[in-house]
């Protein structure tokens, strides 16, 4: 048996091998003792191997999934080694030969399938990038729903790319993974990463292999890719075959996403702005969590989708905007439309199940339920005089015709329905005559045998004579072991039990042949009706994925709609000009957590970057609302651009290509770079990447140095912006010496936060206006905080000489003449600056050489009530 496990083992060195053994998945050696680590199990030992202890622990198979998911999740690649016959049959060829056994599947987190490893609402993508020729290409799809996608990629957009798709895994070829270029990319997707021999990344193979899984004679009709893109996508695909041993999902055609479709928005900007999750990496709090209205998994992973790449051209983006338009204008169909798909199960995940094999009854059912919706919906968007807009009338069609398959579903599923195929008894009674007629057998027979166990039980006497089952003996009878001598010699003795005695009959023999035969002539049926219905299913497999997508597509606008209507968002108004004009702007995770929160109304603003100030400079105290500014206006952008109403009186954009935002600032500790020094990176990727129809925001650029460095970065930074960029920016500083730069740069404008001055307190109007903000009030923010009293007061005293003085000589002047806290320091202060207080006053008077202990201490009381 070890001979055997170590063949397999080598054969497969990165996975942990999940060995078979009766019940249980063993796990030996180095793999034992990860897992009993990583699933928190007991390792333990079995026999030598070389004079060493043989380390193992196993998982139950029963329950095997919950661990599986918790070592892939942990980044472990598992196999699964099967039996592969019945251990009889081992034994019959001598009683020393092993069962045989082999992989069947290796799971990875890029190739899952089983919703109890997924997240419903979320996509899992396996993604590739791969290159030729100079070129670099991108391929991903998702195992789980059978969605294919190319993109050409290059060293600068790749780390954009994948940070909206987020992969689950990604493959990469030994020799690109060494690439000088793309090393920070990799460090980046490290925990995902699954390197492969290059070789395995050949685009010609690839072309040919892309072109046999699809039966076609070259690919030129679902895109023109290019050898790069084909390598990436041969490699997935070659990888999932690897993995599925042979077997492949269904995977629709590959479609291509060509340079420029998308909005891009590189991570650091994804995380500031908290699109899909918040920066303490949880979902709620996103702004996808906030707006996600779905009803469906398969909705809710396209409206992700959706929010991670926002679209750039107008068409497109207005196509998506006249469906959640039209919805959010039919309250009745657009209720009616979020009903129907509620009740429709996930198709997509289902079919991809029983494509590969792995699909159970239930999978069945649920793509019988959700086609039993789609003629009612169909109907309720083909209405004649809808006019329903084009994205709708397109879902209908897509929807399709399938009442043939449905009803067969619908005739030959029992109500109740067993997770594997393998437990029987889902076919529902009158679907397959002669079905019913060995499962009418069974039952007639179990009926004869009742009569049996009444009959045994009044011949011998024995009132409490039972005909039991058990796995070992199969059918015999009990008797209780006192009542044991009352069995006549008819009755052949099988066991003998603690309290029982068991026997059986030639006649018992008989009739359990019978049943038994009964069984598994009845489940041998259902397997291959399962197998018919399902080869139906997958036959159909296009039409179904097409309607799915539909059904996901219309829980999207419906979903949007909603949102819409609820909010009261409006309609964005998006072409190919530069402008930037969005009237009663709101941030609308900010908004709904102060609604949630019952604390007031959130104050909406306008912003106008149009061209003669398409540089906004904000200022104005911290908490007084830039950083939520700044960010609306972003969200406002990739809202629009995703096919969604906006939170806003009136919005019209010109399209955004690219998004950049510097919004707070963290240690990467990971990667042992200062917060300082990742404001630079970002800022750096900013600087030289936007181009006039990107849209910055920065905000606190340069806060993470010494003054003068930080202001004269934050200078040059807003410089470049204005005059080589030339892109819509907004930036928010604490520096107002900047404002003076607005003389200077034509299209620069300043604006700042109302703040209004009341009983010595600040108030936060969090209102935009224009102008400069004359203080910062950041000591009054300070003493809303709880810093103590001393060190508030003591601000204020620095602060005084600084705003006398110009900046440099302030500083010369603090460092001279101005001591630290002056109970502590023996220098006077000069009188200008602030009254020297009670207490130095006193000290000044006191010569300590003539004071003895006593006096000393009095003293000290004294000084300490003048405090
Ligand atoms: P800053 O960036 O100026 O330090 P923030 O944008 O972080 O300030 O805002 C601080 C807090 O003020 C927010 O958490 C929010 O509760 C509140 N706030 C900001 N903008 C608004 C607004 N327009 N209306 C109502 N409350 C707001």
């Amino acid at each position: 048996m070890m001979a055997q496990y170590l063949a397999i083992k080598r054969a497969h060195p990165d996975c942990l091998l999940f060995y078979r053994m009766g019940d249980f998945y063993e796990l030996f050696f180095d793999d034992a003792v990860k897992a009993s680590a990583a699933l928190d199990i007991t390792l333990t030992k079995r026999g030598k191997h070389l004079g060493e202890d043989i380390s193992m622990c196993g998982v139950p198979v029963r329950a095997y999934e919950a661990y599986l998911a918790k070592l892939v999740r942990s980044g472990f690649k598992v196999a699964i080694g099967e039996q592969m016959e019945d251990p009889a049959e081992a034994k019959k060829r001598g009683s020393k030969s092993v069962v045989a056994r082999d992989v069947v599947r290796v799971i990875t987190a890029g190739t899952l399938t089983e919703d109890t490893l997924l997240d419903a609402r979320a996509h899992n993508y396996l993604a590739a990038v791969a290159e030729a020729q100079g070129g670099l290409g991108l391929a991903w799809v998702d195992v789980s729903t059978g969605d294919f996608w190319m993109q050409p990629v290059s060293a600068k957009t790749l780390s954009a790319a994948l940070a909206r798709l987020s992969p689950g895994e990604l493959l990469v070829g030994d020799r690109l993974l060494g690439s000088e270029t793309l090393f920070e990319v990799w460090a980046d997707w490290k925990v995902v990463l699954s390197p492969l021999p290059s070789a395995r990344f050949d685009s010609e193979n690839a072309r040919r292999r892309l072109e046999a899984l699809y039966g076609v004679g070259a690919l030129d009709g679902f895109g023109s890719f290019s050898r790069p893109e084909l390598a990436a996508g041969g490699a997935l695909v070659d990888y999932i075959e690897l993995t599925q041993k042979g077997k492949l999902p269904r995977l629709s055609p590959p479609k291509r996403l060509a340079e420029g479709a998308v909005m891009e928005i590189d991570a650091a900007t994804r995380r500031n702005l908290e699109l899909a999750e918040t920066l303490t990496g949880e979902r709620k709090g996103s702004l996808l969590a906030t707006i996600d209205r779905t009803v469906s998994g398969a909705g809710a992973r396209l409206l992700a989708a959706q929010l991670a790449a926002p679209l750039t051209l107008p068409a497109e983006i207005d196509r998506r905007l006249d469906m959640v338009a039209f919805l959010a204008e039919h309250d009745a169909i657009r209720e009616t439309l979020r009903e129907t798909v509620k009740r429709c199960p996930d198709m997509e995940r289902a079919l991809s199940r029983l494509s590969l094999g792995r699909g159970g009854p239930r999978d069945l059912a649920n793509i019988r339920d959700a086609l039993a919706e789609i003629p009612d919906l169909r109907n309720l968007l083909s209405q004649p005089a809808l006019d329903a807009p084009p994205g709708l009338a397109d879902c209908a069609l897509a929807l399709g015709e399938h009442s043939v398959l449905a009803d067969r579903l619908k005739r030959a599923l029992a109500p109740d329905l067993p997770l594997n195929a393998r437990d029987g008894n889902f076919i529902a009674e009158g679907y397959h005559p002669a079905l019913d007629e060995t499962k009418a057998l069974r039952s007639e027979t179990k009926g004869v045998l009742a009569r049996l166990q009444l009959r045994y039980g009044e011949e011998t006497g024995v009132a409490s004579l039972k005909i039991s089952h058990n796995n070992i003996i199969g059918y015999h009878i009990e008797v209780p072991s006192k009542q044991a001598d009352k069995m006549g010699d008819a009755f052949i003795h099988r066991q003998t039990m603690a309290t029982s005695a068991r026997y059986t009959t030639p006649e018992l023999i008989e009739l359990a042949g019978r049943i038994t035969g009964a069984v598994e002539r009845a489940l041998a049926m259902e397997l291959e009706l399962f197998e018919d219905l399902v080869r139906e299913v997958t036959a159909r497999a296009a039409e179904i994925a097409q309607a799915a997508a539909a059904l996901a597509l219309l829980d999207v606008s419906s979903a949007l709609a909603h949102l819409a209507v609820e909010k009261r968002w409006s309609r964005p108004v998006i072409d190919d000009s530069n402008a930037f004009d969005i009237k009663g702007g709101r941030h609308p995770v900010v908004e709904a957590a102060l609604d949630a929160a019952h604390s007031g109304a959130f104050v909406a603003n306008d912003c106008d970057l149009s061209e003669a100030q398409r540089l906004w400079l904000v200022t104005g105290p911290n908490m007084a609302g830039k950083s939520t500014f700044l960010r609306q206006n972003a969200l406002i952008a990739v809202l629009a651009q995703m096919g969604s109403f906006v939170p806003a009186d009136s919005a019209r954009l010109g399209v955004v290509d690219r998004l950049f935002s510097r919004v707070g600032a963290a240690d990467d500790l990971a990667r042992g770079r200062s917060t300082f020094m990742v404001e630079m990176v970002e800022t750096a990727a900013i600087l030289n990447q936007s181009g006039p129809r990107a849209l910055v925001i920065l905000d606190e650029i340069g806060r993470g140095t010494a003054t003068f460095d930080g202001l004269s970065i934050a200078w040059a930074v807003v410089e470049h912006l204005h005059e080589v960029n030339r892109c819509r920016a907004l930036f928010a500083t604490h520096y107002h010496e900047l404002t003076r730069l607005s003389s200077k740069l034509a299209s620069l404008s300043c604006h700042m936060m109302k703040v209004k001055e009341w009983q010595g307190d600040v108030v936060f109007l969090h209102e935009v206006g224009s102008g400069a903000a004359d203080r910062s009030y950041g000591i009054h923010v300070a003493r809303l905080a709880g810093l103590p009293p001393a060190v508030v007061g003591r601000a204020e005293e620095v602060l005084a000489i600084l705003e006398k003085s110009d900046q440099a000589s302030g500083m010369a002047k603090l460092a001279d003449d101005l001591p630290l806290f002056a109970a502590m320091a023996p220098r006077a202060k000069p009188a200008s600056v602030a009254k020297p207080s009670a207490v130095e006053e006193a000290l000044k008077e006191v010569n300590p050489d003539d004071l003895s202990a006593r006096q000393a201490l009095d003293l000290i009381y004294e000084l300490k009530r003048k405090l």
